[in-house]
């Protein structure tokens, strides 16, 4: 999980650089965002302790694995995301409440005046974690981690976070008089953040639910199954996940004077290839039937 502790690294390195350049630079939009870096490196830590645990092999206790601690990890980076994208909304909400109510309070005053150095603070901030982004998105593709991916597209919102805290520094910088577009970006920030965290939270609620795999894997599922030689009908697919872990059981039909061993046989076939060619398929249980025609 190095991409993990670079990310953490990284979101580190830019929440002090934000910090710093948010408060000598007077922005409000860019402090936030920092703010919403420090927030990012708990989600990190999450992943780096949680991945110990979900990575066990099933146990008595847990006889289907452990990967449903990853969707909780997952669930718990959406919810501070939320929590993110609330806070930071609601801070820049007071602030042009504020400044409304008194126009004579620090927001308009000329030292207050957001600088180009919380502009570019923002600048490589959305570089750098446009890159994580990539590198994060194609490790957590080859592993099949759901929680990196979230952590991915996690950072691409933070990446599309900076757009309108540097644009909004650029506007209050050449006139100052508009000094209101950083509270404003502050709010749009907020917003998408929580785009983003309800995209990330949704399928982890749906997952403890239990909802099945969509409707296009249990057709791709039905038809690998039929493609089994001897196999007379199929029904009653049930799907579930555990993590990105999908687990199958289904009723498979046979000639009703097939030998046991036969139909034994059959339906190790029908595991074997849904687990090879399935949509990430983990787990098959096959219950086997007689066939009766309908028409007999
Ligand atoms: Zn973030
Ligand atoms: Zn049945
Ligand atoms: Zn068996």
């Amino acid at each position: 999980l190095r991409v993990t502790w670079m990310s953490l690294l990284i979101n580190l390195i830019l929440s002090g650089l934000k910090f710093t350049a948010g408060i000598i630079g007077h922005s409000q939009a860019v402090a936030a965002d920092a703010a919403h870096s420090l927030s990012d490196t708990t989600t990190d830590l999450a992943i780096l302790l949680g991945a110990r645990f979900w990575s066990q092999p099933p146990d008595s206790k847990h006889p289907y694995g452990h990967r449903r601690i990853e969707t909780l990890v997952t669930l718990f980076i959406g919810i501070i995301l939320t929590a993110a994208g609330i806070s930071l909304a609601w801070n820049a909400i007071s602030t042009i409440h504020t400044s409304l109510s008194s126009p004579q309070s620090t927001v308009h005053s000329p030292e207050a005046t957001p600088s180009w150095l919380a502009f570019w603070a923002a600048i490589i901030s959305m570089i750098t974690k446009e890159a994580l982004c990539r590198y994060t998105l194609r490790v957590g593709k080859s592993i099949k981690s759901i929680s990196l991916e979230a952590n991915a597209y996690h950072h691409r919102s933070d990446a599309l976070s900076s757009i309108p805290a540097a644009l909004a520094v650029a506007i209050a910088a050449i006139k100052p008089e508009w000094q209101m577009a950083d509270p404003i970006a502050a709010i749009l920030i907020g917003v998408m953040i929580l785009h983003v965290a309800f995209k990330i939270t949704w399928p982890q609620v749906s997952e403890i639910l239990e909802s099945g795999a969509s409707e296009q894997a249990r057709d791709e599922i039905s038809t690998l199954a039929r493609t089994v030689e001897g196999v007379r009908d199929i029904h009653k697919v049930r799907t579930r996940y555990v993590g990105a872990q999908l687990h199958i059981d289904l009723h498979v039909q046979v000639d009703k004077t097939m030998f046991i061993e036969n139909a034994h046989n059959i339906s190790m076939e029908v595991t074997h290839r849904i687990k090879n060619d399935g949509p990430g398929v983990h787990d098959v249980i096959v219950h086997i039937e007689p066939f009766e025609d309908a028409h007999s």
